[in-house]
């Protein structure tokens, strides 16, 4: 064997904390050479670095990744800060490697940085493999009969559905060479201190870690698949997967999660429907990815160019009371508070309360977008921006920016009992049913009753319904003629 095939290969990994399905480690084990495992962890300020508690998540299942790996395959795995090619000449000045490995990323911080490492790699005479990872299909591998990108989802799912033939995920590599070269990493715990306490806190309101991704999947096929056509709408049952989570940290890859869900309706012919309303939204994830992929100005610049004129009103007291919950609309507080306390919210929450900062408050859907960024523990750069021009009308297959939701109705619809609203905002939680969305209703005594004052305990509404709803049309108007 001459010298170049008996040198280490260098592993990089990012948003792949998997055993299983994680073609890089499968191809680095396959190699049969000594492997140094590095997780590439962005520094503050870096393009590629993910908001606050999604930091904070990524660090978590670090560390509980980190152990798994030493067990199952006896690798060590060090962390070090910096873009990818940064890393990569940091670590080339100590070692001789044949090769660095690694899984595709698909956005565009993550694909310049890919473009720097490869070009660092030919110049030091070194082979890089990137293998596909984190998506069904490849992005761009679903196009028109023109060769061109679908602008709209449904034709997209359909050809998607056409293309799709599934692979059984990767299995899980056994032991492997440990090159003997870890040990100069960052520390972990250095880097969660970087992250404000806040932030922190929200992401360890989840467990990390292969099996709690596998048991979060679990749980929601034995108890919501069946359902999950109707329950995902629900605020008072939680009705959806929250594997989104680590899904975007890579704990569990997409294939992972279709497979699962297949099975199950294989099994259960009557979980079908359900299952093929959970896998067309995987699909939703994709095509986000593709639109980034088509147009890298998304998180910027709405799609629609009329929609660069909008009349926002930029008020900061507004912005903040939407931050913090305080907007006077329960069911919107709610799920801002949520998203403050864990990281989270429901997918239909987020549909309401972005089309309220946008629409009943004319604030641009950038700030809702950067505030998102730093408080999900699911950021993903694709889908957020792709979801954020969805709800403020301006992206290429958007919901009518006329169609303006009304949080009052949406409360009542979605929380009916108002379990939600009530663990979210303790303060109304004596209030009727009937007043729970709409508190301004409540009569004195009512509110007497349930301890309440309006505007000292709970914030009167920021701005009344029907006069929002105006506004907006008002705005709106303007661009459009
Ligand atoms: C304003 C706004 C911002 C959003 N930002 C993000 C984000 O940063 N990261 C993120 O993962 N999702 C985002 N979403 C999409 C969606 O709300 C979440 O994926 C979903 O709520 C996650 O919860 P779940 O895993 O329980 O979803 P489930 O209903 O169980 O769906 C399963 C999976 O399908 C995918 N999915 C579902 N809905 C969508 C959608 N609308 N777009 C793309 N993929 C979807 C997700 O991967 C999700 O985990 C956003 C939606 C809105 C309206």
């Amino acid at each position: 064997m001459s010298e170049s095939t008996t040198r280490p290969v260098l592993l990089l990994l990012r948003r792949d904390l998997r055993l299983a399905d994680n073609p890089a480690l499968l191809e680095a084990a396959h190699s049969g050479l000594p492997v140094h495992a590095v997780y590439v962890w962005p520094a503050a300020g870096q393009a590629s670095r993910p908001g606050q508690v999604a930091a904070a998540w990524y660090l978590r299942n670090f560390t509980a990744f980190a152990a798994e790996l030493q067990e199952e395959c006896g690798l060590t795995v060090d962390l070090l800060q910096g873009s990818l090619e940064e890393v990569f000449l940091k670590l080339r000045t100590q070692h001789a490697y044949g090769a660095v490995m690694l899984n595709a990323g698909h956005d565009p911080p993550a694909l310049a940085e890919e473009v720097e490492l490869q070009q660092a790699c030919r110049d030091a005479d070194v082979d890089c493999l990137m293998l596909p990872a984190n998506t069904l299909l490849p992005t761009g591998a679903v196009l028109n009969k023109d060769g061109n990108s679908f602008r709209v989802f449904t034709p997209y799912y359909k050809r998607f559905l056409e293309r799709y033939r599934h692979q059984p995920p990767l299995a899980q590599p056994g032991r492997m060479r440990d090159a003997g070269l870890s040990g100069q990493g960052d520390s972990v715990e250095s880097m969660l201190q970087e992250i404000p306490e806040a932030h922190r806190d929200a992401a360890s309101h989840w467990e990390p870690g292969e099996q709690a991704a596998r048991d979060c999947m679990e749980q929601f096929i034995a108890r919501h698949l069946r359902e999950y056509g109707s329950d995902r709408h629900s605020l008072e049952i939680s009705g959806t997967s929250r594997i989104s989570a680590w899904l975007q940290a890579g704990v569990i890859s997409t294939r992972q999660v279709w497979e699962l869900v297949q099975q199950a309706r294989e099994r259960d012919p009557a979980l079908a429907d359900g299952a093929a309303i959970f896998q067309r939204q995987l699909i939703w994830r994709e095509f986000a990815m593709q639109v980034l992929d088509d147009n890298p100005q998304l998180p910027d610049r709405p799609l629609q160019e009329k929609f660069a004129a909008f009349p926002w009103q930029e008020d900061k007291a507004a912005l903040a009371a939407w931050q913090s919950g305080q907007t006077g609309y329960p069911v919107v507080d709610a799920a801002m508070r949520q998203l403050t306390s864990e990281g989270w919210m429901p997918g239909r929450a987020r549909m309401v309360v972005a089309s309220f900062l946008v629409k009943h408050l004319l604030q641009p859907w950038q700030q809702g977008e950067a505030w998102f960024a730093d408080w999900l523990i699911d950021y993903d750069l694709s889908c957020n921006a792709f979801n954020w021009q969805w709800v403020a009308g301006c992206g290429t297959d958007a919901a009518p920016y006329f169609r303006i939701f009304n949080p009052i109705l949406q409360g009542r619809k979605f929380d009916a009992d108002g379990t939600y609203v009530r663990q979210w905002l303790p303060e109304l939680a004596d209030l009727p049913d009937k007043v729970l969305h709409s508190p301004w209703e409540a009569s004195p005594l009512e509110l007497q009753a349930a301890g309440i004052s309006l505007g000292n305990d709970y914030p009167q509404p920021l701005i009344e319904h029907g006069l929002a709803r105006k506004r907006a049309l008002d705005a709106l108007s303007r661009i459009s003629s």
